[in-house]
């Protein structure tokens, strides 16, 4: 076993590191609160690295119920105050820390291990061994709890980390970082296991404020880092009908999606938004004037999400569906913040909530029968018609408004649209407007689309239709 190279720079911090069978680096560095992580050895904290879609699992020890859970540490998001526990993960007070294994789901060329904390003076060091696996040798044992060394069940010791300060200055935002810059890679790992302590025991708050781990993979794309939103902030901003709409799309969680944004994305806002308020008018309303689209890394399966002014957008789904699915999205968001059916509450006291199919279809009807109609993605098909009813929300709800639109009124949708914006929805006002109660007009709107498929394939039709009737 070679002894590895030692790199101190920074604050002053005493760091170890320990290899097995490489030179391995660890550089550890603390800067002031104010500096958004941006450190001179260590790279930025990565919204793109491997552990951003690796398994975290808290294999012992107890999560302080004051901080986040493991999620924050690798949502690609970095807390911007010094004491802001929610954005952290910690071990309980007064606990001797813990362990948390990461299973980054095959196994990859592990380039390099950050880790990055922020608090003010004995949170913020990090003391840790980091072990990694590729989960092939017998006797592996993936979460080995306090008791079990891992270096007996299938791990390898890869580094000790200690960045506990010799003269106190601790830096209040620390990163560190381990590589091994003869061989390129640490290895060939699949598992990560960090062995976490506090850094005193003289109180019950020794337990470091853990922001982010990254893990970079030596095949993986080149780190985009989540620091730059606050201080470097990529936005595009631009307005339409003659600045009486003003937008604001936030690319800095997804640099790359930037000139897609401005090309693609930008036109469609432009040009849909004013067209999406004149579609659905009230009395003495008048809709957003700013609207803010913001790509997020934070959002699981979500495509996207409107809350009031603010449209969030998932980086990765657009990132896969910019030539796809996207921009029809982004209008069906508009749409929502054009209906701001919350504004019931504070303006009618009566207001009743209007059903989730309603608040859903109106979107996908305008989405798919007059932003895009060629696309057909809302038809009825032998595939779907089971599930035909007029509540099925989304792009159901939306075939059924259309259909009402065309057979008994054209202005139905923009009718139910004021009403649920007063809070003034019920089913009464299908009879009311059509002359039929909602569930005539669903009845009669399955059934023509019954007979339209079966008049296309009757044998599949008629199969679909009395299986949909069990
Ligand atoms: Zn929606």
């Amino acid at each position: 076993m070679k002894v590895s190279h030692l790199l101190i720079t920074g604050a002053l911090m005493l760091l170890s590191a320990l290899c097995s069978n490489a030179e391995v680096r660890i550089s550890g560095e603390g800067c002031p609160g104010g500096s958004d992580f941006e450190f001179k050895s260590v790279p930025a904290p990565a919204n793109n690295d491997a552990a951003t879609k690796a398994q975290f699992t808290l294999v012992d020890g107890e999560r302080d119920p004051n901080g986040g859970d493991l999620a924050v540490l690798h949502d690609g998001q970095l807390p911007v105050e010094e004491d802001q526990p929610a954005a952290n993960f910690f071990f309980r007070a007064g606990t001797d820390g813990g362990r948390i294994a990461l299973d980054l789901g095959s196994v990859i060329s592990v380039k390099m291990v950050c880790t990055y904390s922020w608090h003010v003076s004995t949170r913020t060091p990090q003391v840790y061994q980091l072990y990694a696996a590729d989960g092939k040798s017998s006797g592996f044992t993936a979460a080995p709890k306090r008791g079990t060394d891992p270096e007996s069940c299938g791990w390898r010791l890869v580094a000790r980390v200690d960045t506990r300060p010799s003269n106190g200055d601790d830096g209040d935002q620390q990163g560190v970082a381990i590589s091994d810059p003869t061989a390129g890679a640490l290895g060939n790992y699949r598992y990560l296991l960090f062995d976490i302590v506090p850094t005193e025991n003289r109180d019950a708050f020794g337990n470091t404020f853990y922001s982010e781990i990254d893990v970079i993979d030596a095949n993986g794309p080149a780190p985009t880092n989540t620091k730059n939103p606050r201080d470097k902030p990529i936005l595009i901003a631009f307005d339409a009908d003659g600045g009486k709409y003003q937008f604001t799309i936030d690319a800095s969680a997804a640099p790359d999606l930037k000139e897609w944004a401005d090309t693609k994305l930008r036109p469609v806002v432009q040009e849909w938004y004013p067209q999406l308020v004149a579609l659905l008018p009230s009395d003495g309303f008048e809709a957003p004037t700013k609207v803010t689209f913001r790509f997020r890394n934070d959002m699981a399966d979500t495509p996207a999400a409107a809350s009031g002014g603010r449209i969030n957008l998932n980086s990765e789904w657009f990132r896969r569906e910019r030539e796809g699915e996207a921009r029809g999205a982004v209008v069906h968001e508009m749409v929502h913040v054009v209906q701001n059916y919350d504004r019931a509450q504070r303006t009618n006291p009566d207001a009743k909530p209007t059903p989730g199919w309603l608040v859903e279809g109106i979107p996908d009807y305008i989405r798919w029968f007059l932003y895009e109609p060629e696309t057909n993605g809302a038809e009825i098909t032998g595939r779907n018609l089971a599930r035909a009813k007029y509540d099925a929300s989304y792009r159901i709800t939306g075939n059924f408004l259309h259909w009402v639109t065309q057979k008994h009124d054209r202005e139905i949708v923009p009718k139910l649209n004021a009403a649920a914006r007063r809070g003034k929805y019920t089913d009464q006002l299908w009879k009311d407007w059509t002359g039929k109660e909602l569930l005539e007009l669903d009845e009669a709107w399955r059934k023509a689309n019954e007979d339209r498929l079966n008049a296309m394939h009757p044998k599949v039709g008629q199969a679909k239709t009395n299986a949909g009737a069990k």
